[in-house]
């Protein structure tokens, strides 16, 4: 950013909360069902029928605020926003307006600037002020068709009216596009953690919208902020606010006016051009819905959601580093997401040994993991399977190398550990009778060496544990092969 100046950005996330039917009916929520299939008189905004709250839009909206650090009001109320468009067929959204469902979040995010290469500087904590997590319902779906003039269609898919929405707002508390890709980021894997809401923006089930302005450090005032939608992925989020930020200083510098209006981000240009300017500001007269009665919320359901809530990921990070002195990257690493950090304390519960259980999970499975595109959930190698593995190179009685070479194929067929130890005939030989004769014949065989060694060359002992592992194909466990040469040498 320009030197003297600063950006001052707000968000707003719009995430699906993960229910089987709808907020206010009893309609399926799904994706790619024929057009207008899941409906009924509530959704259609047919006249005369009434909505009924899904108990379970309160449940997981009650999950997504603790987990977001938001205070659960007592009593919210449903308001209607009136605005028209074919999208929605009552001529209002049932949202929340001045008694919303959440007020008062305060969050801790971890954050970092970025390298022109786009890696992390240094991770700090900042904290997040989020105004408010209200319910509403989503609309239907409006589907361009055809070319403009000559055969164009537009239709209305009413599937996804009144599908239950967290919408969630914050202060305009960031200055860089990387805090607010940091915090985006933060909210979804959050979100799916708590089972709140799949959270994927490439399916649309997360939105997001930035408020953008900019003004001289050490102003007071904001200036006029430009809103910025479209954002379909959260690199694209972060590029549409860098690149806004450059274009408004520079207007201001130039003495353009800035208007307060929504841009898009154009992902083919690299830009973002202007959907609406101000002139179409809306109003929406809300008033409360009076077909709801408010959402009372018992301090009893409030407790029992708390006590059905998993471990958060920050909390687990910082337990995972205090218990099992995990470093801050790799314990950041195994929290990315819950069944890989559940597959980590598994693995380090049954090996006793947590850095090596971790070491490994980030190596050498997270790379099958890539390869494969699977997931952890997917893996034919289990963490109890691992941890199998592991206690045998923890015990010495199979080397890294094989140890390697065995989990890829665990991964891919699903085998255990004793199995394919056995199939590649990685038995280590453990019996120092064995060994001490292999020894004595190594020892019988070069002659020269041992003078040599026994005279001072002590680099010398790497050639004999050479030769005595090549004369056991490799089978002769180390740490015994050592032993016994140490004291027949
Ligand atoms: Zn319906
Ligand atoms: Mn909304």
């Amino acid at each position: 950013m320009k030197q003297g100046w600063e950006a001052v950005i707000g968000m707003e996330i719009h995430a699906q909360l993960a229910t089987e039917t709808k907020i206010f009916c009893g309609c399926a929520v799904e994706t790619g069902g024929e057009p207008n299939s899941n409906t009924c008189p509530v959704c259609l905004g047919l006249p005369g029928a009434l909505p009924v709250l899904n108990r379970r839009v309160v449940e997981l909206g009650a999950r997504a605020a603790m987990s977001l650090g938001l205070e659960i009001q007592e009593s919210s109320i449903f308001s209607r926003k009136n605005y028209f468009y074919p999208d929605l067929p009552k001529g209002y959204q049932i949202s929340q307006y001045d008694k919303p469902f959440s007020a008062n979040g305060q969050l801790t995010i971890m954050t970092s600037e970025r390298d022109d290469q786009g890696r992390a500087v240094e991770w700090k904590p900042m904290t997040i002020h989020i105004q408010r997590m209200h319910l509403e319902e989503d609309a239907g779906k409006n589907v361009h068709d055809g070319l403009p003039d000559v055969d164009r269609f537009s239709y209305v898919d009413l599937n996804r009216a009144g599908t239950p929405l967290g919408e969630i707002v914050t202060s305009p508390d960031f200055r860089t596009s990387w805090q607010a890709y940091d915090y985006v980021n933060h909210v979804r894997r959050v979100l799916q953690w708590v089972g709140a809401s799949d959270a994927d923006m490439e399916k649309g089930n997360l939105r997001c919208e930035a408020n953008v302005s900019v003004r001289k450090v050490g102003e007071n005032e904001f200036r006029n902020k430009v809103e910025l939608k479209n954002l379909n992925s959260v690199r694209f989020m972060q590029k549409a606010i860098e690149y806004e930020i450059e274009r408004q200083i520079e207007a201001h510098e130039k003495g353009e006016a800035v208007n307060q209006e929504t841009r898009l981000w154009d992902e083919k240009n690299n830009q973002t051009r202007v959907m609406r300017s101000k002139e179409d500001a809306h109003d929406y007269r809300y008033f409360p819905e009076p077909d709801l009665q408010p959402l009372v919320v018992s301090a009893d359901f409030i407790e029992q959601v708390k006590r059905e809530m998993p471990e958060l990921p920050d909390s687990m990070r910082d337990r995972f580093m205090d218990v099992y002195e995990l470093s801050y990257a790799d314990a950041s690493q195994l929290v990315a997401e819950r069944d890989l950090a559940e597959y980590f304390e598994t693995t380090a519960r049954f090996t006793a040994n947590p850095k090596m259980s971790a070491n490994w999970i980030l190596g050498e499975l997270t790379r099958e993991l890539n390869n494969s595109g699977k997931s952890v959930s997917e893996s034919l190698l289990t963490a109890e399977d691992l941890a199998e593995l592991l206690k045998n190179v923890d015990s010495g009685a199979i080397n890294n190398n094989q140890a390697k070479e065995a989990l890829v194929e665990m991964f891919a067929t699903g085998k255990t550990a004793a199995v394919v130890i056995r199939e590649k005939g990685f038995e280590q030989v453990s019996d120092s009778g064995a060994i001490e004769k292999i020894v004595e014949d190594v020892i019988a065989a070069n002659p020269g060496q041992v003078e040599a060694y026994r005279g001072g060359k002590e680099a010398l002992f790497g050639f004999f544990v050479g030769q005595v592992m090549k004369a056991s194909q490799g089978k002769a466990n180390p740490k015994i092969v050592n032993d016994v040469l140490k004291q027949k040498l």
